[in-house]
């Protein structure tokens, strides 16, 4: 398949270095390249070895990369490899931190802009616990609520007597909420005393609706299966920065950490850093391929600017989308 100038873009969703492949026919020849590049196709004529040069790049000088194949086939007998001997790497608590059965190579994309007459795209943040997601959703939302919407949980318990049905959660009952999970209407739900509460793919579609960038955050495992051509979501991580500068920035900030059952927001402790850079690390491992940007939370107002700045360029400039999505 080929873009419309016979052009073919992939995205890398692998660092590479020529220098440590010890496959590679000539060092020299290799064009490395970190996860998340833009690399445009030179030559797909070898089966093993690929030509291609960085997207832009004026130098016509291509260089070797693997090809998909055979970054698969390899990728794939490390990978089992790692899981037999190093298990406990990262200490996994959830199994579906390890889904990456499919290993990331490339994906073929080209440059997309929303059209007029198309719905604005969703927007999915992850990040840790404690790095302020939620602070930068509520500072965007209130920012212009005209044009930024966020979606209606839906929970079994009872309404409180100030809450309205469709303003805080949809209401319904557990029989029902099991129901929709059977029929996969959920893109995530867990269970808090007693209660089920769950984000479905409706309440999405209900805010794109109503020509809203829908802001959704949500555990990176369920990125993968947002990724449709209806939805085309645009992934933003927000990464913590060093725990030296968590330290200094989060003094007098609360969290609500994992680890507390009553979920009261309490002082940040050195346990609650380290739980959230380990945790970046691991998101940023397992899911990095799926980020179409990265920003770092340092300071809030710079990382809230840089959110706003990204959002207009969404907006207005071409980005990089998968092949599929425009099929
Ligand atoms: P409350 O019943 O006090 O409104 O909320 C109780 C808990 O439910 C909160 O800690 C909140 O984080 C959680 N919760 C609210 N909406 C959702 C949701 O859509 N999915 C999940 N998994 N939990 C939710």
């Amino acid at each position: 398949t080929a873009s419309k100038e016979g052009k073919v873009f992939i995205k890398a969703l692998f660092d590479y270095d020529p220098k440590e492949d010890k496959a590679i026919p000539c060092k020299e020849a290799g064009l490395s390249f970190r996860k998340g590049d833009i690399l445009q196709i030179m030559s797909q004529d070898d089966v093993t070895w690929w030509q291609a040069k960085h997207e832009g790049d004026a130098n016509p000088r291509a260089g070797l990369i693997p090809s998909k194949h055979f970054q698969e086939r390899r990728s794939f007998r490390l990978s089992r490899k790692d899981k037999k001997t190093n298990k406990s790497m990262y200490e996994c608590k959830k199994s579906d931190q390890y889904d990456t059965a499919d290993v990331p190579t490339y994906e073929e994309v080209t440059p997309y802009r929303r059209q007029a007459h198309e719905k604005y795209r969703l927007v999915v943040l992850v990040g840790p616990v404690g790095v302020g997601l939620n602070e930068l959703k509520r500072k965007l939302l209130i920012s212009d609520t005209q044009h930024y919407g966020v979606t209606v949980p839906h929970t079994t318990r009872a309404r409180r007597s100030q809450e309205s049905d469709g303003v805080e959660y949809i209401f319904i009952s557990k029989h029902l909420f099991e129901t929709d999970v059977q029929n996969n209407k959920f893109i995530e739900y867990g269970e808090y005393k007693n209660n089920y509460y769950g984000t479905s793919i409706d309440s999405v579609r209900s805010v794109l609706a109503k020509n809203k960038v829908c802001l959704l955050d949500v555990q990176p495992h369920t990125v993968k299966h947002l990724r449709t051509l209806e939805f085309k979501p645009y992934v933003i991580f927000i990464k913590p920065p060093s725990i030296e500068r968590l330290r200094e920035t989060r003094k007098n900030a609360k969290i609500i950490s994992s680890r507390d059952d009553q979920g009261t927001a309490k002082p940040f402790t050195e346990e609650d850093f380290q739980e959230m850079i380990k945790s970046a690390q691991i998101m940023e491992s397992q899911y990095g391929h799926l980020f179409d940007k990265i920003i770092i939370n340092d300071d809030l107002t710079m990382a809230f600017n840089e959110l706003k700045t990204t959002f207009d360029k969404l907006e207005t400039e071409p980005h990089w989308v998968p092949v599929s999505w425009l099929h």
